[in-house]
């Protein structure tokens, strides 16, 4: 355990080299036209919360125990926010005169909720990465930019590289 844990990122894939600065990676990228992607490090060092990106829009979650505990983050490109929590829920302050959590804890978790929903709606904006189109030449029929010919049966399936 000690001081490492596991962390998730869903992210613009616009910003994907920004993450794999901090030691993120694709686990699987099945889509490479999907504008949104999920980048994980499994051997994530705690300290990498503090270098999280406090101006673009992610959604975070570590795990994995250790001293500090589970905890989501969500940042809007503009406000940054880490929550103590597990994968279910959340963890509050609990009041033990009134029998809830305490207004803090409620507040908090509020607002977390509300920046998620913000950065979700932002990346549901987003568009596709549209895959880029061959461009024959009349004269050869081959593609002038990566060359493939016209009439070559991979054409259909492969967009080009160039
Ligand atoms: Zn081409």
């Amino acid at each position: 355990m000690g001081d490492r844990c596991y962390m998730s990122v869903t992210c613009r894939r616009q910003d994907k080299e920004r993450f794999e600065e901090l030691g993120f990676h694709l686990e699987f990228d099945e889509d490479p036209s999907a504008p949104v992607i999920e980048m994980i490090d499994e051997e994530a060092n705690y300290g990498q919360v503090g270098n999280m990106p406090d101006n673009i829009p992610f959604i975070a979650w570590l795990g994995g125990g250790g001293n500090y505990g589970d905890g989501k983050i969500v940042c809007d490109g503009c406000e940054y926010m880490y929550l103590a929590a597990n994968n279910d829920g959340f963890m509050v302050d609990w009041n033990y005169r009134f029998g809830l959590p305490t207004l803090k804890s409620i507040l908090q978790i509020r607002r977390y909720l509300k920046m998620k929903r913000r950065v979700n709606r932002m990346f549901k904006a987003l568009p596709e990465e549209k895959p880029k189109e061959h461009l024959f030449s009349p004269h050869t029929h081959c593609c002038v930019k990566c060359g493939i010919h016209a009439e070559d049966d991979a054409v259909e399936n492969l967009p080009c590289i160039k």
